[in-house]
Parts: C-alpha cells; sequence; structure tokens
C-alpha cells in the first residue's frame, strides 16, 4: 500500500516522515523547488517539541539558531501586560521556538530521506485528481519534463490554504471571515534592541515584533481589504507609524525602501465540514486556514499529521483497505481542536484587534499580567503550548535496510500502530 502527498508544508512533511519510518511507500510532491519561503509561520509550540522529542529530532533542531519565548506579552502605550507565562508548562519544552520554516522542513525531509520508502519530487506540481470506480487512486502531476501520474491507496491533500486538490475533490471550506490583513517586511536588529518577541498594542494600531536574531520580522495589522489604501497613501504610511509604535526601529525605519519590500498575508478563518473522500483527505491548512492568531498554524497541521499517522500508517502498511470510515474519525478526531482553537481566535480577533484597529477599545487599560488570574493562567498556558488534544506519536519505527517490515525500536507514548490512540495530555 502507498500514499501519495500533495504539498511539502509542515503538514505534508511530517505526515511523510512519520510513515517513511513506519515502513509505507510514501511519495510526497512539492510544486517549488525549495523550502525557501519568507513571512511564513515559523512558532514552534511545545506540543510540536514533543513530538520532535518523541521523533529523536529534538535536539537536531533546536541546535538551530532560534529564540526562545516563554512569556508572551503585549505591549501597550503605558507598559506590559503579561499574556501567560509557558514557565508553568512541565519542562523541558516549556517556550514557543522561532526557527525558519524552511529549516525545520529541510530537517524533517532530511530525516524521512532515511527510509527507503520515501521519495521527494520537488518543482512537481499536483492538479489533479485520479479517480476510478468512485474512489481517488491518485493524482496527476507536471513537473519540468511533462505531465505525470502516481498511483497510491492513499493521496492526501497537504497543499495549504489554497489547496488544488482539494477543489478538484469538490470540497469547499466554511468561512468565517477575519477583521485583518497582515503586512509583513523586516528590519535589521540591533545590539540594545528589545530581546523578546512581543505584541505592541495601541489605539488605532497593532503589531508584532519577532527577534529573529540578526533581523526583526514585523507584522503589522490593517483592517481587512486596507492594503490597495496603504499603498495609494505611500510608504510613510506604514513608516510613521511603525517608527511611533516601536520607537526604537526610528532610525533604520528608512530601511523599508517601499511596498516591493513587504509581503501581505489576507487572513482567513475557514474550515471543511468534510475532509475526505474514498481513498483522498485533507490535512492541515488545506483542511482548515487558522488566523496567525497564537501562531498555531504550523501546530496544527503537525498535530493532524501526527494524528493521520497513527491512525493510517499500520492499514498503509499492512495493505488492509482504508474505508472511509476510517477517514472520517481522523476528521472527527483532529475537529474538535480545529474548531475550539479557531473560536479562541475569533475572539481574541473581534474584541482585541478590530476593536483596536477601530479605536474602540483602549488597550492601556488592560490588566498588567493576566497571567496572575488563577485559574486562567494555568489555562492560556496550556492552551499556548499544547492546544487542545496534542497528539503523541504511536507509530513504530520499521526500519526495512535491517530486514523487511522488522521494528528496531519504538518511540512515542502509547507505541502502537493502532487506532488505539495514546493517553492525550
Ligand atoms: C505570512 C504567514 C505568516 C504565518 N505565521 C505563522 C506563525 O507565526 N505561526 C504559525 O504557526 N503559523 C503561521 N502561519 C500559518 C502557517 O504557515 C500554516 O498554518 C502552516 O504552514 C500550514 O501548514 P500546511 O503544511 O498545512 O500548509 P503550507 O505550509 O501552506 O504548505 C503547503 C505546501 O504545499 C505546496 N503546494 C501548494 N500547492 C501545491 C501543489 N498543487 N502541488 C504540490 N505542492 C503544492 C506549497 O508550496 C507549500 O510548500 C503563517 C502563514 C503565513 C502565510
Amino acid at each position: 500500500m502507498s500514499c501519495v502527498i500533495a504539498g511539502g508544508g509542515p503538514a505534508g512533511a511530517m505526515l511523510a516522515l512519520l510513515l517513511a519510518r513506519s515502513g509505507v511507500e510514501v511519495t510526497l510532491l512539492e510544486k517549488h523547488a525549495d523550502f525557501l519561503r519568507d513571512f511564513r509561520g515559523d512558532t514552534i509550540h511545545p506540543s510540536t517539541l514533543q513530538v520532535l522529542d518523541e521523533l529523536g529530532l529534538a535536539d537536531e533542531v533546536l541546535k538551530l539558531p532560534h529564540r526562545k519565548l516563554y512569556e508572551p506579552r503585549l505591549v501597550t502605550d503605558t507598559g506590559e501586560v503579561r499574556l501567560t507565562s509557558l514557565r508553568t508548562l512541565p519542562g523541558p519544552y516549556n517556550y514557543i521556538a522561532f526557527i525558519p520554516q524552511w529549516d525545520f522542513l529541510s530537517i524533517v525531509t532530511s530525516a524521512a530521506a532515511r527510509y527507503p520508502g520515501f521519495r521527494l519530487l520537488m518543482r512537481s506540481e499536483a492538479y489533479d485528481l485520479i479517480r476510478e470506480g468512485g474512489a481517488v487512486r491518485g493524482l496527476r502531476y507536471r513537473d519540468e519534463s511533462g505531465e505525470h501520474e502516481i498511483r497510491a491507496d492513499l493521496t492526501v491533500a497537504a497543499d495549504g490554504r489554497q489547496s488544488v486538490l482539494r477543489e478538484r475533490a469538490g470540497l469547499v471550506p466554511q468561512e468565517f471571515g477575519a477583521p485583518m490583513d497582515v503586512v509583513w517586511f523586516r528590519l535589521p536588529w540591533r545590539e540594545g534592541d528589545p530581546e523578546d518577541t512581543f505584541l505592541r498594542v495601541a489605539r488605532g494600531h497593532m503589531m508584532v515584533a519577532i527577534n529573529r536574531v540578526s533581523y526583526w520580522q514585523l507584522a503589522y495589522m490593517i483592517p481587512k481589504g486596507g492594503f490597495d489604501r496603504l499603498v495609494a497613501a505611500g510608504a510613510d504610511a506604514l513608516r510613521k507609524p511603525v517608527a511611533a509604535l516601536l520607537p526604537f526601529l526610528g532610525d533604520r525605519i528608512g530601511q523599508l525602501g517601499g511596498y516591493d519590500d513587504v509581503s501581505v498575508l489576507t487572513v482567513v478563518i475557514n474550515r471543511l465540514r468534510r475532509w475526505h473522500r474514498p481513498g483522498f483527505l485533507c490535512i492541515g491548512d488545506a483542511a482548515h486556514a487558522m488566523s496567525p492568531v497564537f501562531g498555531v498554524g504550523i501546530n496544527l497541521a503537525i498535530q493532524d499529521a501526527v494524528a493521520t499517522a497513527n491512525l493510517l500508517a499500520g492499514s498503509l502498511r499492512s495493505g488492509a483497505p482504508i474505508p472511509e470510515s476510517t477517514l472520517r474519525l481522523l476528521q472527527q478526531r483532529r475537529m474538535r481542536p480545529t474548531k475550539v482553537t479557531q473560536a479562541a481566535q475569533r475572539v481574541v480577533q473581534n474584541l482585541l484587534i478590530e476593536r483596536a484597529l477601530k479605536r474602540q477599545f483602549d488597550p492601556a487599560r488592560l490588566p498588567r499580567n493576566l497571567s496572575r488570574i488563577p485559574p486562567l493562567a494555568r489555562l492560556t498556558a496550556r492552551f499556548f503550548g499544547y492546544g487542545v488534544r496534542p497528539e503523541h506519536v504511536a507509530t513504530k519505527r520499521h526500519d526495512r535496510a535491517a530486514g523487511l517490515g522488522v521494528k528496531t525500536w519504538t518511540t512515542g507514548v502509547g507505541g502502537g500502530d493502532s487506532v488505539e490512540y495514546p493517553r492525550i495530555l
């Protein structure tokens, strides 16, 4: 039995690794030539660090230059508001690690390449599904040499929020709207600048400043659909509020040349009502696009991948058919975390971001230390760090180099290759 996955983002790459490690033949297609993406999700939360640990990859990932965030905070005109303290979580992963997504993906796909069943096709764009006998039996893709087919027992759409395969399967996400878009850009980090990542909020303005070791990755929020108005108003319409919000950037704001230097994220929250068809499954952003609030898009994508491998690796390896009811189980398992996280994101978007951007609320009036309000403190730390229903690696490693299908060692809480899920935190 085999699996083909469209999309080498966090969801697709992690699923490919987990399946290949379990002895499944898996092909991963990525339409770009490399994993380099500027201004993508770089937040690796404790839930993902835990998964990496279970796979023996945490040390390798944490050797990359990165910053750790223990206490997410919001900076207002009159002081700081501590949102939560991840230090209250059990160690060692009681922080958010900021790691470039391309480095993360390189490590995950390199780890997958150690298994003989793994095949990575770069510059390969999936454009259609192969359907036979009422089920999906693989996909069609194009690369420099032309158009090709890959047949597989399971086809996974991990091709992101604009998923082509989702559309080819006739699945349409339900949209929930968002009051803002985000303008991303970068400026140099200099000695004497703040060390931590933080959220800056003032009447009418909001931005996130992410310390990326040698530079600041900056996200300036604008009202939904407002980018054309911003561009029409000229580069100073962005430079001035940024310099006012973050005065330490005043000495280098001129380095922001204009709107060619920025990237716009159209914020959406959506999710599919149905994530599957016979022989076909959507995971990650293809199943549910997340708001940047809490920075959990990557982590949900990874959790989907872990749950999918836990549920399906055994059948895929043994050749047992995968009925659509099994794919439905996966959706049922991952729907609750998706719904709860999106609901929380919508509350923050509507009560904080939209009202701050519309000047309807003065952030300076927020209590100084939200993490001092028990049991809110424990709850928010847990929610930030692990989300709802964190997944653990329950698939076994099968080392075919040492003999077909021979298990060499196991990791993970559950240690089993069955639909029995491991105990969750
Ligand atoms: C600007 C920006 C900032 C973000 N910031 C954060 C953050 O700070 N923290 C966070 O957790 N999340 C953040 N996110 C969201 C996060 O990046 C996504 O939720 C997460 O990457 C989803 O993973 P995925 O694997 O499902 O999809 P994606 O990461 O979108 O990966 C999909 C992959 O599929 C490839 N692909 C697409 N179509 C095809 C095709 N037809 N054939 C083959 N390959 C294809 C794409 O090139 C891509 O590599 C941000 C997103 C954006 C756009």
